[in-house]
């Protein structure tokens, strides 16, 4: 990374350095699909950080700061968010405005109230979610199974990590955990590892090499820990890194997006601690994924896995092949789901019969126009 990618900018001075944006995650088919974009003389970035209007981009040309006038519509789930690859105005304008989005690979999303059901988003195009599981604590899988659902749906790969390693006293014990996380966890890639000790390290960083990642995970899992780990020293002096050209406009700079020195990026956002459940049913399909394939071989295709005949998802609970405590955990994250679900409908029915009255209304004012006003009897 060359020292002027980390000086935030919104004049010209920094368009001598060719910032890499390979490291950040640029791609043949970012590439192919900002191809129109190029065409119009736009320039490519990757949204670091968003502030009210603003956000930061790392651009061929360096970090800068762009408008995002353009891009703020009316639905939360369309708004700039860390991690967004964005079309900018080439150097010279100023202010510079973000003019596009390019279409998201993925997106984390959280509901922003318990009462109103409202999503907002939290991180664009992730590859990975790290679901940061603490040793340090007993383990609770159904947190974990929460966590897989959430990763699932957003469309990034889950990657559960279990931290502090170094605090499990032997081998045989956390042979038993991972074995343990390995079961809640159906298709998906299980770690320990120790930033105390290192132990680990290296097989994360190198999982993460190819992508984007994010960190997941209740307060106190160790996820600070493991971004500083991963990021190494570097992130102090990219947080710290004062605005390069002394105005004043913002004196400190907090990126939420990093690239990793051994390849990949992270994603870091304030937000992304403590999401929760939004809509997840695919999600939680997949986080249950044996469960689901029993249930095809169940002899009513609206079988509910209650007491109906030849049900596969009971029998595999009575051979001992499915714990009773997954089954728990999947009909306690569907039925989660649908109390989300059915909130969220009753708030989308609302503003569709809004839009209806307005168009009846819009409709008579056409009708009158051309007509003349209906006269009443
Ligand atoms: P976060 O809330 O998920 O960001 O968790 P932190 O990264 O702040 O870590 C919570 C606590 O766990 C802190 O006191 C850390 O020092 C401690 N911790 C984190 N990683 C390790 C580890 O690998 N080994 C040990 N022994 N402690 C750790
Ligand atoms: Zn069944």
């Amino acid at each position: 990374m060359s020292s002027n990618a980390l000086n935030p900018s919104s004049s010209a001075a920094s368009t001598e350095t060719d910032v890499d944006l390979a490291p950040y995650g640029w791609d043949a088919d970012w590439e192919a699909e900002f191809a129109p974009y190029a065409a119009q003389g736009l320039v490519p970035g990757r949204v670091v950080r968003v502030d009210r209007g603003q956000c930061d981009c790392i651009t061929p040309a360096g970090l800068i700061r762009a408008d995002t006038e353009y891009v703020t519509p009316h639905d939360p789930l369309r708004v700039v968010c860390t991690g967004d690859w964005a079309a900018v105005d080439p150097v010279g304008g100023d202010p510079r405005y973000v003019r596009t989005l390019l279409p998201r690979r993925t997106s984390f999303v959280r509901s922003t109230s318990s009462q109103r059901s409202e999503a907002q988003i939290l991180a664009a195009n992730v590859d990975h979610a790290i679901i940061a599981v603490s040793l340090a604590v007993e383990l609770d899988l159904g947190r974990v199974e929460r966590f897989l659902a959430l990763a699932w749906e957003s469309g990034a790969t889950p990657l559960v990590v279990l931290t502090k390693a170094d605090l499990v006293g032997d081998e045989t014990t956390l042979g038993h955990l991972l074995a343990d996380t390995e079961t809640s966890a159906p298709g998906v890639q299980v770690l320990a590892v120790s930033a105390a000790t290192g132990a680990g390290m290296d097989v994360l960083a190198a999982s993460l090499a190819g992508g984007t990642a994010v960190l997941l995970g209740q307060s106190g899992a160790g996820k600070s820990t493991l971004a500083n780990a991963l990021v190494g020293a570097d992130a102090q002096v990219v947080q710290a890194t004062r605005d390069a050209d002394g105005k004043g406009r913002h004196t400190t700079t907090t990126r939420n997006l990093l690239a990793l020195p051994w390849g990949g990026v992270l994603i870091d956002t304030p937000g992304l601690r403590g999401v929760g459940l939004w809509d997840a049913e695919g999600g939680v399909a997949r986080a249950f994924a044996e469960i689901e394939a029993l249930a095809a071989e169940c002899r009513f295709h609206d079988c509910a896995h209650e007491s109906e005949p030849g049900c596969a998802v009971l029998a595999a609970l009575d051979a001992g092949e499915l714990p009773p405590r997954r089954l728990d955990s999947y009909r306690k994250l569907l039925r989660e789901n649908e109390r989300i679900a059915a909130r969220s409908d009753a708030r989308l029915r609302a503003e569709m019969r809004r839009d209806w009255k307005q168009r009846q209304a819009l409709g008579r004012h056409m009708m009158e126009r051309k007509r003349g006003p209906i006269r009443k009897p």
